[in-house]
């Protein structure tokens, strides 16, 4: 029998648990490490959106059935802007047909409840080792390629030797959870405003994930504001039959930045994967979607080859980043426009906001294209 090739993953967010999941089915020692205990790693206040690319990926890592009793799907998604006072509504017609059946336009889930599920994956695997970075290095193992997962965290630079490209918005997102009084719909909010975007994400039949962008300055201050001043300030801003009876657990503040990690192209066995590759501004919720598609990409390379040696994974750097670039091209260029063209009160920019909502209302392919390249993604085109 061959040694098995050892790979470490550093980093146990959303992106380094799934990479382990993921590369346990092939036939290695997956090391992987965090700075924070498993405890620490699940219980984040933090929600995710999960658009049919994410689904895909799930099925295929035969995670989704485990994922399923917590996610809460929703069949509309409305899109507002307060500076022209237009809108409108995406429902499931609007979906291809390979996905219509699902009758979902996408889904919201807990942090908790997802890493809940991840780790009890990874308790399945016994080729998932997972530990504490100083445990590790104690082990003294010797690894064959090195993912880093570690967030949108400062690296050593000299160490790893990457170009760092990154442009800063000026903005900070708001992250809390309202409890709506008589809502019933599954109804997904993406409200353009121009201090921001402002999303909606429902959680339950009366709960909603408030992701509220707006400068820093103004974040600051709601965050350090009365609970009941907050409470007053966001009704005046949400559709008017959006009634908040509280705010439920902790008002969290996150940074917003557009950032792209590159390393340089030599034979280095070690590349970024998720946030530590690339973050994009929160508009559209796709963030933690392209990092799993990143976590997919790597899987199908290493997959084709039958017996996976040294020699493969000198080019696989190569392979890696190549797949990857159209598609976090395409999305760093859609957040950024949406943010750049909405989060704008310059009026010149107003006959354009006009007439993209008066396509969006009047050509079914106008809304197929908007809808379905955000939750297939360029590279599921079919699903
Ligand atoms: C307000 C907000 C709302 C968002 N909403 C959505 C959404 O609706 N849908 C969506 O898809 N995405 C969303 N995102 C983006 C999403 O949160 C990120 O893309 C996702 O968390 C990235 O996961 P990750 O595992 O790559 O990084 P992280 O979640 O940052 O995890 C990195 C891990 O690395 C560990 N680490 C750090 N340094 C080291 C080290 N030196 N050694 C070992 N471990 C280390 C950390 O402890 C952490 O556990 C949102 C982001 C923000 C800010």
């Amino acid at each position: 029998m061959r040694n098995r090739l050892n790979f470490k993953i550093v980093g146990a967010g959303p992106t380094g648990t799934l990479l382990a999941i993921a590369l346990s089915k092939l036939d290695l020692n997956i090391y992987l490490v965090d700075l924070l205990n498993r405890e620490k790693l699940i219980a984040k206040d933090k929600t995710y959106a999960i658009t049919h690319s994410t689904r895909k990926i799930l099925v295929k890592f035969e995670i989704w059935e485990y994922l399923k009793p917590y996610l809460f799907g929703y069949d509309t998604l409305s899109i507002s802007d307060s500076v022209i006072s237009r809108s409108s509504i995406l429902t499931i017609d609007d979906l291809d047909e390979d996905i219509r059946d699902v009758n979902k336009i996408g889904w919201v889930i807990k942090h908790s409840d997802l890493m809940n599920i991840f780790f009890q994956e990874i308790d399945k695997q016994a080729n998932i080792y997972f530990s504490s970075n100083k445990k590790l290095l104690e082990e003294k193992i010797f690894f064959d390629y090195t993912f880093i997962s570690n967030g949108n965290n400062p690296t050593q630079k000299e160490f790893f030797n990457f170009l760092d490209i990154r442009k800063k918005y000026n903005q900070s997102c708001l992250s809390f959870k309202v409890l709506i009084r008589g809502n019933s719909e599954k109804r997904a909010y993406g409200i353009f405003r121009n201090e921001g975007p402002l999303a909606l994400l429902p959680l339950d039949n009366n709960l909603y994930q408030v992701i509220w962008t707006s400068n820093l300055a103004k974040s600051l201050d709601r965050l350090n504001a009365d609970r009941n001043f907050l409470m007053d300030n966001l009704s005046t801003i949400l559709p008017d039959h959006f009634k908040i009876d509280q705010i439920i657990g902790e008002v969290n503040a996150f940074p917003i930045s557009l950032s792209l990690k590159l390393p340089k192209f030599n034979f280095n066995k070690l590349i970024f994967v998720g946030d530590s590759f690339h973050t994009f501004h929160p508009v559209g919720g796709l963030g933690l979607n392209t990092c799993w598609r990143d976590v997919d990409s790597i899987f199908d390379i290493l997959n084709k080859y039958s017996h996976l040696n040294k020699i493969n994974l000198k080019i696989f750097k190569f392979k890696y980043y190549f797949t990857r670039s159209t598609d976090i091209l395409i999305t760093i260029a859609f957040t950024d426009f949406l943010n750049t063209i909405f989060a704008n009160k310059n009026p010149l920019l107003i006959p354009l906001k006009i007439t993209a909502f008066m396509l969006l209302n009047k050509f079914l392919f106008i809304r197929k294209i908007v809808l379905n390249q955000m939750t297939k993604s360029i590279i599921f085109s079919n699903i």
